[in-house]
């Protein structure tokens, strides 16, 4: 397997640190508001990366944490607490703001096929395990106390730049003119551990510590989260790329200094789901979730089958007219693979090497759309039979998770049906050419007959069960 890592900037072999298992963290939502398909985004890139080890054999620990407090509106110390915003936008509580958003957020990924890894845990549920670690930071010296807050001082930091490649002499210049300066900091960017006094006063979430009534720094969840269930060393962490700096340059600086040892190997991050105007965001133009693109008629598989056109670390732009495209190519990929008969013998010495294809597309640093063109060239190959299509096809869909099978075990779909409808779809097409509208119109209808819908796209005409 080889990966980009963040850390060196470069593809690198994967060498877990135990044989043959993975652990994994993910950064999880901020649950102050439903997630937005630009985050839905990175979830899927982690979600195949995990089932793409596991389909290379590894077995895969895999934990991500819920942030429920801490998080401010910028990823730094100032702004206001975000989850106390959604909590007043709704005239609720924090909790009951957590609680709806982190459901919202499991059925969003239910409905893409996501996953959930195998322990997903709330940042609040810790905070003795942060309490234990911030004290041994303060007693190691890397940690400090102003104005009752407690402070990473980021000097005592080995490499802190690392992994974002930043130049400490821009930083500085920048900070001046964003980063609402904290007086109580001995640089700017040293980051809170732990809260007492702040702009809160009537926060929701606090927990008595020795340096009193407070509540921990985002940062910190994570390096306490990953700590207690992962142990000393992980072996890869991710994130969209809006993480890099400066919450997983604080979550190394953190642990390493809690551990007294490099923390984790690879970091991966996925690059950002973009609209027309820029980086999308919760408050910018129209929020696009799950919910919004099934009212508008899309299925959500077909927003993951386009992100899966793409590779994660390059930027995606999203339209509802790509969107269009990869609804039509998804329900034309989902209707040929379901043609396919399972009354043959599927003829294993066929197999090996789509699947040994398969696996260098996920080893080649994660190279989705190659996983599709594998697929794509199985459909295609007229030497093998359709039941070792079907076979293949549903190895690969389980790193995928396109449902392509999945339909048709509800309903048996008719292969004499579908080989009708693609002869009406071609002779409509032919009227279509000659502008024989009536009888493109009395084709259409010949279908409906036939209990499907024509529908019209971009790349060519589908059907769909009415
Ligand atoms: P949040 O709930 O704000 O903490 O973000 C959840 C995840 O979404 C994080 O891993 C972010 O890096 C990621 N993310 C935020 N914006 C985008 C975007 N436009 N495209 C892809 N991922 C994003
Ligand atoms: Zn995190």
């Amino acid at each position: 397997m080889k990966l980009y890592n963040t850390l060196h900037k470069q593809i690198e072999e994967f060498i877990p640190h135990e044989q043959g298992v993975v652990r994994m963290y993910t950064c999880g939502p901020t649950v102050y508001h439903y997630a937005h398909i630009g985050n839905l985004r990175t979830y899927i890139f982690e979600d195949i990366l995990e089932k793409g080890l596991t389909f290379l054999g590894y077995h895969v620990k895999r934990v991500m944490n819920i942030t429920d407090v801490g998080h401010m509106t910028s990823d730094g110390d100032t702004g206001e607490d975000k989850m106390k915003k959604g909590a007043e936008r709704e005239h609720k509580t924090v909790y009951e703001i957590a609680q709806f958003y982190t459901d919202a957020f499991f059925e969003d990924c239910r409905k893409l096929n996501i996953k959930k890894p195998e322990i997903v845990s709330k940042a609040s549920d810790h905070i003795p395990m942060y309490i234990k670690m911030i004290e041994k930071m303060l007693k190691d010296g890397y940690a400090y106390i102003s104005n009752g807050n407690v402070y990473f001082d980021i000097s005592k930091a080995k490499n802190y730049y690392q992994l974002s490649g930043k130049n400490p002499d821009e930083l500085m210049v920048g900070v001046r003119d964003t980063v609402e300066e904290d007086k109580a900091k001995r640089n700017p960017y040293d980051f809170g551990l732990w809260f007492t006094l702040s702009k809160f006063e009537n926060q929701d979430m606090k927990w008595d510590s020795p340096w009193g009534i407070g509540y921990p720094g985002w940062h910190i969840e994570c390096s306490g989260i990953a700590a207690e269930y992962l142990g000393e060393y992980l072996d890869i962490h991710c994130g969209g790329v809006d993480n890099i700096f400066p919450h997983h340059t604080n979550e190394i600086a953190q642990s390493e200094a809690y551990f007294g040892h490099p923390w984790c190997r690879y970091w991966c991050h996925g690059e950002h789901l973009n609209d027309k105007s820029g980086k999308m965001s919760k408050s910018n133009g129209e929020f696009l979730t799950v919910s919004l693109l099934e009212k508008k008629g899309y299925d959500p598989l077909s927003y993951r089958y386009f992100c899966l056109n793409s590779h994660y670390r390059s930027q995606l732009v999203f339209s509802y007219e790509a969107l269009d495209g990869s609804q039509n190519a998804y329900r034309k990929l989902k209707q040929r693979v379901q043609s396919l008969k399972a009354d043959a013998k599927v003829e294993e010495e066929k197999m090996p090497t789509y699947v040994k294809r398969f696996q260098d597309a996920i080893a080649n640093d994660l190279n989705t759309s190659s996983m599709l063109t594998v697929l794509y060239d199985v459909l295609k190959d007229d030497q093998l039979n359709d039941a070792t299509k079907r076979s293949l096809v549903m190895q690969f869909d389980a790193v995928l998770s396109l449902d392509l099978l999945k339909e048709e075990q509800a309903q048996v779909v008719d292969s004499n049906i579908l080989a009708q409808l693609e002869i009406l779809i071609a002779k409509r097409n032919e009227a279509k050419k000659r502008k024989d509208y009536q009888t493109a119109d009395q084709i259409r209808d010949e279908a409906l007959q036939l209990g499907y819908r024509l529908i019209d796209g971009r790349d060519g005409t589908t059907y769909q069960k009415i």
